[in-house]
């Protein structure tokens, strides 16, 4: 297979660098190649030079039903004829949160959003009104957005703000705590009773897609319930994706908050906190949480459409074993090429990178992993025909099939063999 060119993207990406820095508008896109995309169609991507890739980065999450959902855009379009934000309420709020809370059937209430990095603050808000208490718990490579108090990197175990112009001062209010490491919490716990929540992404899909080791999850309920901390799980990644009730019904875990974004909507921005009635409803009651585009009418038209696709027709089955397919296919074409190849994590969000084989169980471990060989790798499969996150996280969504996964192996044979003869 020859490689791609990209003549007219890269003629725009000179123009894009003298209207936007770095050429782009999300800091996360300056480690991909510069790609200008067309538009997307089901799994598929079409660049402007004429270009096909078969997507797995799916938009950093949100194109879990694929790219261009008819139903959805079509519900969208017919619903935004009728205006888009009233400073007021409509129905389809309703039926969006109605249909919400059937699927997420362990919370009471919802709150509408627009991006999982405001509405992951909604949550530790909330969390510190409820309890009157001021710190938080997270761990070690999870990602809870870009502001002050939650971006961090860790230097050798210590966290440091990850950006130049943050403050420091802002990371105090939080411990930084190894996942899957239960007996850390449970000193802390013991130690410090100003903590009012423990925030954790349920499987860490910003750090090499690790799963929760067995009971840890249970146990991070058990803790919070002893000790009187509101449990937030993010599962802006997991959420409507692991299943339709996210991580919480996978692993059969309820937390009292949780924060949803991406999938929920088809490839619309819209995120949701929701939660028991009695901690959401401090909303009306003191708490601050705002927002003008929030629940407007394309983004509930959005959730509606999405929703109720999903509920139709649930797709977590195929999306599974298609997952899986990939998964063990990527695993034997590397060691066709005798490339250390490594794959973990579930089907539907999966992390591949180079490195020697053995489970992981946190961010430390991902030291073992060659992470800069793969981001260069990312390119070299872009240049193949398939987009996918320099970070090494794949999605996988319901519209990948037989025929994805075919051209799919056939393009990686291609990329592997380029990184085989380069590794020489
Ligand atoms: N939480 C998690 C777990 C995420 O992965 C992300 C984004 N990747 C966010 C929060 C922030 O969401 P957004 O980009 O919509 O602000």
């Amino acid at each position: 297979m020859s490689l791609l060119t990209r003549t007219r993207s890269a003629e725009l990406a000179e123009r894009a660098r003298e209207i936007t820095p770095g050429g782009v508008h999300s800091n996360v896109r300056l480690a991909g190649p510069s790609v200008f995309f067309e538009r997307g169609e089901g799994a598929w991507l079409y660049d402007e030079d004429g270009n096909d890739y078969i997507d797995y980065l799916l938009g950093q999450g949100p194109i879990f039903l694929g790219h261009a959902p008819r139903q959805v855009t079509d519900a969208v379009a017919r619903e935004m004829r009728r205006g888009s934000v009233f400073a007021g309420q409509h129905t389809l709020e309703n039926r969006a949160g109605e249909l919400f809370l059937e699927s997420v059937d362990w919370a009471e209430k919802v709150r509408f959003g627009v991006t999982g990095t405001e509405t992951d603050q909604a949550a530790l808000r909330l969390a510190r009104a409820a309890t009157g208490r001021t710190r938080f718990v997270r761990f070690a490579g999870t990602y809870h957005g870009w502001l002050d108090n939650v971006l961090i990197t860790t230097v050798d175990g210590v966290p440091r703000p990850a950006s130049a112009g943050q403050l420091s001062r802002h990371l105090d209010d939080s411990y930084v705590l190894p996942y899957n490491d239960t007996a850390a919490l449970e000193t802390l716990l013991d130690q410090d009773d100003d903590i009012a929540a423990v925030i954790v992404e349920p499987v860490l899909c910003n750090s090499g897609a690790i799963l929760p080791v067995e009971g840890y999850l249970h146990r991070l309920r058990e803790l919070c319930d002893q000790h009187g901390v509101v449990l937030i799980f993010d599962e802006v990644i997991t959420g409507f994706r692991l299943a339709l009730g996210g991580a919480a019904e996978y692993f059969g875990v309820t937390p009292d908050l949780a924060v949803y974004g991406k999938a929920m909507a088809g490839g619309w921005p819209v995120s949701a906190l929701a939660g028991s009635a009695t901690l959401m409803d401090l909303f009306a009651d003191g708490v601050t949480h705002a927002g003008t585009f929030n629940s407007s009418v394309p983004a509930c038209a959005a959730v509606v459409s999405t929703l109720t696709l999903l509920r139709e027709d649930p797709p977590y089955g195929r999306v599974h074993a298609h997952g899986t397919k990939l998964m063990d296919s990527i695993r034997e074409l590397a060691v066709q090429h005798d490339l250390p190849l490594r794959v973990q994590g579930l089907p539907v969000a999966f992390h591949v990178s180079f490195g020697s084989p053995g489970s992981i169980l946190d961010h430390a471990g991902l030291a073992s992993f060659d992470l800069d060989r793969y981001a260069a790798f990312s390119h070299t499969l872009a240049d193949h025909g398939i987009w996918v996150a320099p970070r090494g996280i794949w999605y996988v969504s319901a519209a990948h099939g037989d025929v994805e996964l075919s051209a799919t192996l056939e393009r990686l044979d291609a990329a592997l063999s380029v990184e085989a003869a380069c590794g020489q």
